[in-house]
């Protein structure tokens, strides 16, 4: 059963989708070059009814979309300023987008999670995006179980949700390889980036360019460069996820294109 939505204050167009290299969890309180750009973006969306975010720090077995009226803020990450763990965004969950996300799979189902919160993938965006906290969110897990060509089949059943006024977020990084991270003079994100670095994100904006899904759903079969920016594929999914909802013909248009760290990519990209 379709659940119609009972607020009609958003906007009907169909709604852009996002991918957004999310970096270090910092850059959810630095003012920076990065967290200047997702602010700016968000200014260009229509108003979002609801948010679906498809972030690389929720992986499980099974998929799960969180279903509570308030997630509350998780600091999933070790060793940063205390500054980081007192940040709450107190984004009102939207049970009706968690059933017309269970609803609109056809070839897996999704179970509820009711106990999670939003992770830093979503949250250190969201807040520089939606400052006002004011637009409900959702998150959608990662099955781990999955091989990339379910994870696109599942992306695609959720091209719907942009007809409702729902902005699909991918958060991840395409090029993120945490073991060769290099900090090179105190500021992780001067632009640096390794020659295999600069070399697999230049590959996969070729492929996003021709839309060749399924040449980047085989990521392993990419060559050397590729194994390296992407020894685990949680944060390269999100793209996959974000790309997976590209019409025939539908603009794509990059931001925060930049290497960071020796082994991270920013490389975002708005669709729509
Ligand atoms: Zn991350």
């Amino acid at each position: 059963m379709r659940v119609i939505p009972q607020n009609d204050s958003f906007d009907r167009e169909k709604m852009p989708v996002l991918f957004v290299g999310h970096g270090s969890p910092m850059n959810g309180i630095e003012d920076n070059e990065f967290s200047r750009v997702w602010k700016q973006i968000a200014e260009t969306l229509p108003r979002p009814k609801a948010i679906l975010c498809i972030s690389a720090h929720w992986e499980t077995n099974g998929t799960f979309v969180t279903t509570m009226d308030k997630p509350r803020t998780i600091y999933d990450f070790y060793g940063f300023p205390d500054e980081l763990y007192r940040v709450n965004y107190p984004a009102p969950g939207s049970p009706w987008l968690a059933q017309e996300t269970r609803n609109a799979l056809t070839t897996t189902s999704a179970g509820p999670d009711n106990r999670r919160g939003l992770d830093h993938g979503c949250w250190i965006v969201l807040r520089k995006m939606f400052p006002g906290a004011d637009i409900p969110v959702i998150q959608l897990s990662l099955d781990r179980t999955k091989d990339c060509q379910d994870h696109v089949q599942l992306a695609k059943d959720l091209a719907l949700l942009r007809d409702e006024g729902v902005l699909i977020l991918g958060s991840g990084n395409m090029v993120h390889n945490l073991g060769m991270m290099t900090v090179r003079g105190g500021d992780f994100n001067a632009p640096f980036g390794f020659d295999w670095a600069i070399s697999a994100g230049n590959l996969f904006k070729t492929l996003i360019n021709e839309n060749r899904i399924g040449d980047l759903a085989a990521y392993r079969d990419l060559g050397p460069a590729v194994q390296m920016a992407v020894p685990t594929p949680e944060h390269y999914l999100p793209m996959l996820y974000a790309l997976s909802l590209r019409e025939k013909n539908e603009g794509l248009t990059y931001f925060n294109d930049n290497p960071v760290a020796g082994s991270l990519t920013m490389t975002s990209f708005k669709i729509g």
